[in-house]
Formats: structure tokens, C-alpha cells, sequence
């Protein structure tokens, strides 16, 4: 767990910069920012977070974004984290761990009521999911190939949640932040699980 947060933390502080600038092009430019802010206070709790059976971290770990990223992003993060934490046990096998964040996923979506192909983090979210559920060998290494390809197929869509909706045509051609930031962390997390 403590290096599944440094993981984390570490891929969003080095690319807050990215994320703001993708985030200037399509929406209000705090993404980079927010992220940082609530990943910062992850990382500030980390010992404590680490020494918690994998529900309640995962739990607390939601509580925190819920609390520090903000913006809509905040709390779909948050609800990501904390919908985890409910449909997981305390040592996961790898088909109980697909079985949870599919839940989680699905608690995004209830959430934020969007869909597949709206420009959001959902459109790496679930294409992630489907593979994670698939199984199989080397999936630790296949999963950030999927989630950041999923995150570049962003960039031709039409935003039509959050608030890139707002710009309407010209959301098309940027790519989505949340998507990225949602493609940085399958990568960072899935680095640490394939170690
Ligand atoms: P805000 O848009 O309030 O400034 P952020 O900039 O932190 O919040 O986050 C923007 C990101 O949040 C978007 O790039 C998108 O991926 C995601 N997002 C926004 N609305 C939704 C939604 N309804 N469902 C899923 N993701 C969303
Ligand atoms: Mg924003």
C-alpha cells in the first residue's frame, strides 16, 4: 500500500504541470492543481493510510480527494476510492479485485451520470475495466497500453459532460484531463503491482 501511494502521488506531482495545461485548453485550468493538492494530502497521510486493512485505506484514501482535489473531479475520484474500499476484501485475489473496481466504476458513473464516449475520465475508466475482468497473463503490463490508448482516443470526441460540454465543438482535438489523470495512475499503480 505505501508504495501504491508514492506511486500514485509521484506520477500526479510530476505531471500537475500537464494536467493544468490540458485542462486550460478544455476546461478552467485547476485540474494539475487539484490533483496535486489532493494527492499531497494523501501522501501526507501515507503511514497511517498504508498501516489500514486495504478497505479502510482505499476508503480513507476516497474520504481525502473527496475532501482536497474538488472541482467535479473530486468527488468522482473520491467515489472511485470509496466504492473500492466497500466491494473489496482485505487480501484480493485478481478476479476480486477486477469484481471491485468494476463496482467502483460503476459508482463514477451513478455519480457523475455519464457515459462511455462523453470525453471523461469515464472513457479510460471503462475500457480499463473490460480488460482488468478479461484476466489474463501480463495484465499489469497491458492495462496501462490500454488505459493510456483509451485516454488518446479523447481527443477527437465532443465533450459532452462536465465542463468541456461547454465549449461544444471546440472540445474536439484536446485531449480529455481527466482521462489522463485517470491513464497516470492505472500506470503508476499498475507499475508498483507488476513489480
Ligand atoms: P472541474 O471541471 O470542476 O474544473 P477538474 O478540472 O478537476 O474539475 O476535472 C475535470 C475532469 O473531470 C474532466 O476532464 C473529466 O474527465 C472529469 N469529469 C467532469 N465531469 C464528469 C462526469 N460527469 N463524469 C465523469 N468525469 C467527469
Ligand atoms: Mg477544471
Amino acid at each position: 500500500m505505501r508504495a501504491l501511494i508514492d506511486a500514485s502521488v509521484a506520477t500526479i506531482v510530476a505531471h500537475a504541470d500537464e494536467l493544468t495545461a490540458l485542462d486550460q485548453a478544455i476546461g478552467d485550468g485547476d485540474h494539475g492543481f487539484n490533483m496535486k493538492r489532493g494527492f499531497e494530502a494523501v501522501a501526507a497521510d501515507a503511514p497511517a493510510l498504508a498501516a489500514k486493512p486495504l478497505p479502510e485505506a482505499l476508503a480513507a484514501i476516497g474520504m481525502l480527494l473527496v475532501m482536497k482535489v474538488g472541482g467535479a473531479s473530486g468527488p468522482l475520484y473520491g467515489t472511485l476510492f470509496m466504492a473500492m474500499g466497500k466491494a473489496i476484501g482485505p487480501s484480493p485475489t485478481l478476479a476480486d479485485a477486477a469484481q471491485a473496481f468494476g463496482a467502483a466504476v460503476a459508482a463514477v458513473q451513478a455519480r457523475g451520470k455519464a457515459e462511455i464516449g462523453q470525453k471523461t475520465m469515464l472513457d479510460v475508466l471503462m475500457p480499463v475495466r473490460d480488460a482488468l475482468a478479461g484476466g489474463g497473463p501480463d495484465i499489469a503490463r497491458r492495462l496501462p497500453e490500454v488505459a493510456a490508448a483509451a485516454a488518446e482516443a479523447t481527443i477527437p470526441i465532443k465533450a459532452t459532460r462536465g465542463r468541456a460540454s461547454f465549449l461544444g465543438e471546440r472540445s474536439i482535438g484536446h485531449l480529455d484531463p481527466g482521462a489522463r489523470s485517470s491513464s497516470l495512475l492505472i500506470a503508476a499503480i499498475c507499475g508498483v503491482l507488476e513489480g
